[in-house]
């Protein structure tokens, strides 16, 4: 265990609060694979499709090879017999994407697949998730004294998940981010926090860190394997978001503050949550900034003698690039260009970029589907 030095930089209103942290070396955890055993008593799945889009049903064979079963049409029913030993796995039918893991049903069973969006009730505890391993959950949390806006049960907070999901798919052309879902629909999380606005303002450039012990001390950050993408209905005097940076930085929030008011700039509600899966707008690309962040990007590397160097051409202000405006994780003079951002422009700096020994994005856990050489964010 070490313990670091304190840094903090925000510009352009999209800070990265980097505090005193202290890094813990965690087992590395793999994502879940199970194979089917032979078994006796059939219970029957019923799997409803009640998604706009066609799901693909695999058995899961005794090497834990994926075995094509069916294809189900949007809205459709079917009842398949399994063993009560027997693994089964849902996927997108048009892209492959891991939507549930069905563990051996022991009783018949009934699995619904939703639309990501598709609205629940308020949660205040993590519903059981789809799939096992590393993802990103959303969460929609409330300083004691803050409006509640209803954004985890309106849909806002969905679509804005959607659509930074569904640009960050544009970029890759493949991988998209593994997102805690429940029945496939985005699962999020409702807190409301004992501490007050101001109360938490008054960490100045550490309100994700601050958030972050809060939600732990309820109980919440309890997953070792997740990111939490935490949607604040509070202010913050230092900018509109704040995300860890390992491994200097090791932490599992990455935060957007909605009602941020950070220097020489105008007010961070000035914007409005994306409306639309199809047109990302500044927040979520700020929230998807942060994750970046939080993974450990733009990323520097270890050396022989355990200290950190840079290891991207055009990192600077700690996780920051300078090559382009249009870089999602630019930081600099000119305007950042929302909503015209890219994934690592030039491929130079944090995605696919041929460097083996620095951190790519490519290679990221939190990736569906999960490459075969994954890394989990370095110093977790
Ligand atoms: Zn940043």
């Amino acid at each position: 265990m070490k313990i670091l030095k304190t840094l903090s930089i925000a510009i352009l209103g999209l800070g990265l609060a980097l505090s005193t942290y202290i890094i813990s070396s965690q087992p590395i955890y793999a994502q879940t694979t199970a194979c089917s055993t032979n078994g006796t008593i059939i219970n029957p799945i019923t799997f409803f499709n009640k998604s706009n889009r066609s799901i693909d049903i695999y058995w899961l064979d005794e090497q834990c090879q994926e075995v094509k079963y069916r294809t189900i049409k949007p809205r459709q029913v079917y009842i398949q017999k399994s063993y009560n030993t027997y693994h089964w796995v849902v996927r997108d039918s048009q892209n492959q994407w891991l939507l549930k893991q069905v563990m051996p049903p022991q009783t018949a069973t009934t699995i619904n697949i939703q639309n990501l969006t598709y609205r629940y009730p308020r949660a205040t505890v993590d519903r059981s998730p789809d799939v096992f391993g590393y993802q990103i959950q959303a969460m929609y949390v409330l300083p004691s004294d803050g409006i509640d806006q209803k954004l985890d049960i309106n849909g806002q907070i969905a679509t804005s998940v959607a659509a930074f999901q569904q640009w960050f798919v544009g970029q890759t052309g493949k991988e998209r981010l593994r997102l805690d879902t429940y029945e496939g629909a985005l699962d999020i999380t409702f807190v409301r926090l004992s501490e007050t606005d101001a109360q938490i303002k008054k960490k100045g450039a550490f309100v994700r860190d601050y958030i972050q012990q809060l939600l732990k001390d309820r109980g919440y950050i309890n997953n070792p394997q997740k990111i939490y993408a935490v949607y604040y209905g509070g202010g913050s005097t230092h900018s509109c978001g704040g995300g860890a940076w390992p491994p200097e930085l090791v932490g599992q929030v990455a935060a957007v503050y909605l009602n941020g008011t950070p220097p020489k700039s105008s007010a961070c509600n000035k914007n409005v949550l994306g409306t639309s899966v199809d047109t990302p707008k500044y927040w979520e690309f700020v929230m998807i900034h942060e994750i970046m962040h939080t993974l450990g990007f733009v990323g520097k590397k270890f050396t022989p003698s355990d200290s950190l160097l840079a290891c991207s051409p055009n990192e600077h202000l700690g996780g920051h690039t300078l090559d382009s405006s249009s870089d999602l994780m630019y930081q600099g003079s000119l305007p950042w260009n929302v909503p015209n951002l890219v994934l690592d422009f030039g491929q130079d700096d944090y995605y696919k970029h041929n460097r083996s020994e620095c951190l790519d994005l490519a290679k990221s856990v939190f990736l569906d589907p999960t490459p075969p050489d994954a890394e989990i964010p370095p110093g977790w």
